[in-house]
């Protein structure tokens, strides 16, 4: 492994330049581009090179420039204009202040976050969602406090080899470069929040404080003198090693979790959260430290779990059983046989959280279900799926009546809208949120919604090329680049996008089931069609760095080179371009292991329209007129014959209905019947597909409920929870 760090050096602005320092440090400005538009008039290029960071690019602009920007009173009063923006954007009422009995504080827990390019704590699907959720809550006023854990290497760096295997480097960040803080005592010492381990040895971590806007971060880190060498590693790499570098990492999670939440709250007078919501089983950890919090209240083992359980909301994310945490139980009687969880006994553990029908296993996800009231899948299919996969939980019960429910995720619109849909949404409409503006007015005309799609094929064009070229100078550095790399992809051609983790069930390589059918789509000169790739493939997994290496050798040949491109580090600076670039977005996991996708819904918002399997969101949404569904050849006698059957059929809908009614033009020169479909999908899909109407749903649905039931249980000193645990053990024992 190569390590790669850059130091930052913390500017010292000048004074009236205060602004500029309050609007860095919170995130809003990741979402917000008005103050991102301001930090790049700071140094355009730096601002470029930095990957977007406003705290780095402080740190590297020259403090000439500076002391300039401090004396040119526009842009002074532009900063101050913009910091007072986000004072009110903080403080007003927003749309969760109107609700009745609100709580005043939820917890959010989750391994992961994607939040900006320029803080690279996630890996893929779960992280953005969850950063797409602190967005929306911020946006909303719902007070989420949010905990994860500070990686310091967060997600590896992917380059591809001339013989198209995966390398991987892990870029160190550095705390002092990120706009956070730590969590400090009262005498001004980093607080510490700290978890006793086996053979009495004990594991701190200190807390960094990071504001999403309204929403407060909180993210542990164990890279402290403190600790001891190696349990300083714990927070070294997200989804680090396996076994008990993992197991560690979710203590850390959960329990340390709950107990710097309640530090926060302490040090700072934050209150309380009333619901805890944990995202898959990584942080399920956290029902038994509050039950421990409980129980040195005076409640027995069996009252604090109705408590808690009252108000514990559980998601899981996803069908694919090796994406859920097990355990051997030996790491369960090691870990918890000591005094890390005061009053909790080993068999209370194990019994939430050993695997149905395996006594020798522990099961994050079955502990996550066991000690939430409220559960759900993230798309109808996936609660579907999830409702027979933990059916065992609840012997005796139908399938439909398993009580786990589905909230279909959604996208962080203001994130994941190019800029050039937005500036089009506030010309035509007098509005830049593109998820509330009606697209099926006629004030839109096919001519600029047709102008605005081909500028954003156009710079995904540019940025492909760029990537190719910087990948190609990497590999063979010195040798001149060849002249065909300045001609890749056609910015006026059918453009299809297919980008995500490259587990096998994702099929990267679906398309490359008959290649010379792919070859003459690809090749086509009247209908010219072509493929933009990109994917990362776990460190570990050679099988997937196979399936990117044939895809990368395929795009080599020289009939093809220029219309398919696999382009290395698929991560969300990369994204952002990606899906309003292309005009279709290709999905054909293996049905139903999709559990929602969010990709689709991110490229929908920009007018791309989907092709895909009828799996998670798309199951639901496709209506016939916002894309295509590629059929499931469920009949199939095996894996190789159904894929072969699901290729040609898209091979087919490709040739016969995309690239068809692309190139299909009416009188006016346009292709009027594609502009209609991508009108549909905006006016349809923008609202729903929006991260606010998912966020409204857990609100609405879940936290408040969640709320409810845990104050009827927690009410006139646990009255309710005594009453019915003893009740329970009566008739138990009296069976
Ligand atoms: C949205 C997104 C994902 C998740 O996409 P899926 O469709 O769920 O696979 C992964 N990585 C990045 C960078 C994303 O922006």
């Amino acid at each position: 492994m190569k390590a790669v760090r850059r130091f930052t050096v913390r500017a010292v602005l000048p004074e009236s330049l205060g602004s500029v320092g309050v609007l860095a440090a919170n995130l809003r400005w990741s979402w917000h581009k008005p103050t991102r538009d301001l930090f790049r008039d700071i140094d355009p290029d730096v601002w470029r090179q930095l990957g977007h960071d406003p705290v780095g690019l402080l740190g590297e602009v020259a403090p000439e420039r500076l002391a300039e920007l401090g004396n040119d009173q526009s842009f002074v009063d532009r900063a101050n204009a913009l910091a007072h923006d986000l004072h009110t954007y903080l403080t007003e009422p927003r749309w969760y202040q109107s609700l009745h009995d609100a709580p005043a504080s939820i917890a959010y827990f989750s391994p992961e976050y994607g939040i900006a390019a320029a803080l690279p704590q996630y890996s893929g699907g779960l992280g953005i969602l969850a950063g797409d959720h602190l967005k929306s809550a911020s946006d909303l006023g719902v007070p989420l406090v949010a905990i994860g854990l500070y990686y310091r290497a967060g997600y590896f760096r992917q380059a591809i080899g001339n013989d198209g295997w995966q390398r991987e480097t892990y870029p160190v960040s550095d705390p002092d470069g990120l706009p956070m803080k730590l969590l400090r005592a009262a005498d001004g010492s980093p607080e510490l929040v700290s978890l006793a381990l086996p053979a009495g040895r004990v594991v701190h971590a200190r807390v960094w404080i990071l504001s999403v806007g309204r929403v407060t971060q909180l993210l542990l880190d164990t890279d402290i003198h403190d600790n001891a060498d190696d349990l300083r590693g714990v927070t070294d790499r997200l989804y680090g090693g396996g076994g008990e570098h993992r197991l560690l990492q979710e203590l850390l999670l959960g329990i340390g979790g709950v107990r710097a939440i309640k530090a926060f709250s302490r040090l700072t007078g934050a209150p309380l959260p009333e619901v805890y919501h944990t995202n898959e089983g990584h942080a399920g950890f956290l029902g038994l430290e509050r039950i421990a919090g409980l129980i040195a209240e005076g409640l027995s083992f069996a009252e604090a779990l109705r408590v808690i359980r009252a108000a514990t909301v559980f998601t899981t994310h996803t069908p694919v059983p090796a994406g859920i945490d097990r355990f051997p139980m030996e790491y369960i009687d090691r870990y918890f046989g000591t005094d890390l969880l005061p009053g909790v006994t080993v068999d209370d553990i194990k019994s939430l959280g050993h695997e149905a029908g395996d006594d020798t296993i522990f099961n994050m996800a079955h502990m996550g279900l066991r000690l939430a009231q409220r559960a759900n899948g993230v798309s109808q299919l996936h609660g579907e799926v999830s409702r027979g996969m933990f059916g065992e939980l609840w012997p005796g019960m139908d399938t439909e009546e398993v009580p786990i429910t589905s909230v279909t995720n959604g996208v962080h619109a203001a994130t994941w809208t190019d800029v050039r849909m937005q500036a089009l949404a506030e010309r035509v409409f007098g509005s830049s949120d593109t998820t509330t503006v009606n697209w099926a007015d006629g004030a839109l005309t096919d001519g600029d919604l047709w102008e605005v799609r081909g500028a954003m094929r156009a710079k995904l064009v540019r940025d492909a090329r760029d990537r190719a070229i910087a990948s190609f100078q990497e590999e063979n550095p010195g040798s001149p680049v060849p002249s065909w790399m300045n001609n890749l992809l056609d910015p006026n051609a059918l453009t299809i996008g297919f980008a995500r983790r490259v587990p096998t069930y994702k099929r990267l390589t679906l398309m490359l089931s008959n290649p010379e059918r792919l070859k003459t789509i690809l090749t086509n000169t009247e209908r010219p069609v072509q493929f933009v790739i990109a994917g990362k493939s776990h460190p570990a997994d050679d099988a997937g760095k196979a399936l990117i290496q044939k895809l990368v050798q395929f795009s080599q040949d020289y009939d093809v080179r220029e219309r398919i491109v696999f382009l290395p580090n698929y991560d969300m600076a990369m994204a952002r371009h990606l899906y309003p670039g292309t005009d279709v977005w290709l999905n054909n996991p293996l049905r139903p292991l999709e559990a929602c996708g969010t990709s689709g819904m991110k490229a929908a918002l920009n007018g791309s329209l989907n092709l895909s399997i009828l799996d998670g969101w798309w199951n639901e949404y496709f209506d016939g007129d916002n894309g295509w569904a590629i059929p499931t050849a469920d009949a199939a006698g095996d894996d190789a014959q159904r894929d072969a059957l699901e290729a040609e059929a898209l091979y087919d809908l490709i040739e016969h209905q995309v690239a068809a009614t692309f190139y299909e033009l009416d009188g006016n020169g346009l292709p009027g019947k594609w502009l209609a479909k991508i009108r549909h999908t905006l006016a349809t899909l923008s609202p729903e597909l929006s991260a606010d109407r998912m966020v409204k749903e857990y609100v609405n649905r879940l936290y408040l409920p969640a709320a409810k039931a845990g104050r009827e249980f927690s009410d006139k000193d646990f009255q309710n929870a005594r009453q019915l645990a003893g009740w329970v053990a009566n008739i138990t024992a009296n069976w």
